[in-house]
């Protein structure tokens, strides 16, 4: 893997950075306290190409791949996590249609995202998130179609989306084999879409409800073959779980930002408090983990980017990563002492933001269990057997 960043990857870097530091850092602490989503902002960055990356050139897209989002999505997370988790989301619904959109689909769809539509990814259900294969949403046969019946949770990006990636079962019966996924439009009868939910963080990014009383949808609406739904979503986390990372990266290098600043001008017994081992010691680690994760990030996308098997590498960085950043929070606000734990300054922000990195796009348990499965492949056992 090449280590140092190409011009352009430099020059998108440079763009996706001046872009965070003048229509992100500014404004983020506004939209946490007042759950504000910021369309225009996203729109804005839309227009200088910071979005939906992944779609190729044919489709009025820019063709980058998973690298380039993950050095974009790392920049503006500096500026504001949940920004950053909005902008990307597009990208589950993008790969998703790579995966296995025909071409009616991809003429589309991928059309429609490019001149800047929002679209929704809908796998979690009230009863099931980690658990895919226990999804309860069905889509029954109806002539050459199906009908949809269920709810999906937590669906970020649902209060804006003009269409949905929508998983189902078309065979109850069968576990993650009787899955399907399915192009929904928002304007479907029977669909309808609950009020953003009230977060902890990453408020930024507005998530909500997917209802769905006999949704009628064509034969064309199903998205590869019936049963497929397993393994597109399989093929999409491995090229979203390193975006996810990314943005875990930027949020640890704007606490290391943070911190460091704080850390010298604040004094007690007589020096700034960075001259403190414990505490320097803090901007170290949180240093080391952001320097790390970028690095496991950056292999993950990179493997991905090269259409080799990447599930074992994505696992690694989320976990890290999204551990990491979690880590880093909790010690800036630390760092900051009894005013860390004031929404005065970013650093309680920058820790309720960090814990969904643990949990969306699969939990760091479930990280960890992808690594245990891959293991035990490697040496030819299945785990727990
Ligand atoms: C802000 C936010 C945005 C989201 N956006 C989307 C979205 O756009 N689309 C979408 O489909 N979903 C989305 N999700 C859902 C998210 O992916 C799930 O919440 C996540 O996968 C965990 O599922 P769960 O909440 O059902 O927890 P559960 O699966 O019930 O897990 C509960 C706990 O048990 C642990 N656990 C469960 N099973 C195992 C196991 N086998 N081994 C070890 N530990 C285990 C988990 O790690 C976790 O700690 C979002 C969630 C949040 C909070």
């Amino acid at each position: 893997m090449e280590l140092e960043l190409t011009d352009e990857q430099q020059e998108i870097a440079r763009l996706a950075r001046s872009f965070a530091e003048r229509e992100v850092m500014p404004h983020a602490a506004d939209w946490d306290r007042d759950h504000h989503w910021p369309r225009d902002v996203i729109e804005r960055a839309h227009g200088l190409g910071l979005t939906d990356l992944p779609i190729p050139e044919r489709f009025g897209g820019v063709g980058l791949g998973t690298l380039e989002t993950a050095i974009v999505a790392e920049e503006l997370a500096r500026g504001c996590a949940g920004f950053a988790s909005s902008l990307t989301l597009n990208d589950l619904v993008i790969h998703a249609l790579l995966c296995a959109g025909s071409e009616a689909q991809l003429d589309l769809y991928m059309s429609r995202l490019s001149e800047g539509a929002f679209a929704a990814y809908g796998m979690t259900e009230p009863g099931a998130g980690s658990d895919i294969a226990g999804i309860r949403t069905l889509a029954a046969r109806r002539g050459d179609g199906w009908v949809l019946n269920g709810s999906k949770m937590w669906i970020t990006n649902a209060p804006a989306a003009e269409f949905f990636v929508i998983f189902a079962k078309t065979d109850p019966d069968a576990r993650h084999r009787g899955i399907s996924a399915f192009l929904v439009e928002r304007g479907s009868d029977g669909l309808t879409v609950g009020a953003p939910l009230q977060k902890l963080g990453q408020r930024a990014a507005p998530a909500a409800e997917v209802f769905m009383v006999d949704v009628a949808v064509g034969p064309e609406a199903l998205l590869g073959a019936e049963g497929d739904g397993f393994r597109i979503a399989m093929h999409v986390f491995d090229r979203t779980r390193p975006v996810i990372s990314a943005i875990a990266v930027g949020l640890m290098v704007r606490c290391l930002d943070e911190a460091v600043v704080y850390a010298t001008a604040r004094e007690t017994m007589g020096r700034a408090i960075i001259g403190h081992q414990a505490v320097g010691h803090k901007l170290a680690q949180i240093a080391i983990d952001a320097e790390a994760a970028r690095l496991l990030t950056r292999r993950a996308a990179w493997l991905a980017d090269r259409g080799q098997a990447n599930t074992l590498s994505a696992a690694y960085a989320k976990a890290f990563a999204g551990d990491a950043a979690m880590r880093a929070a909790i010690e800036t606000v630390q760092v900051f002492g009894g005013i860390g734990y004031s929404s005065e300054f970013p650093a309680e922000k920058l820790m309720r933001d960090a814990k969904v990195l643990q949990i969306y796009e699969g939990t760091s348990e479930i990280q960890r269990n992808i690594i245990v499965r891959e293991l035990a492949r490697a040496a030819g056992r299945q785990p727990g057997r």
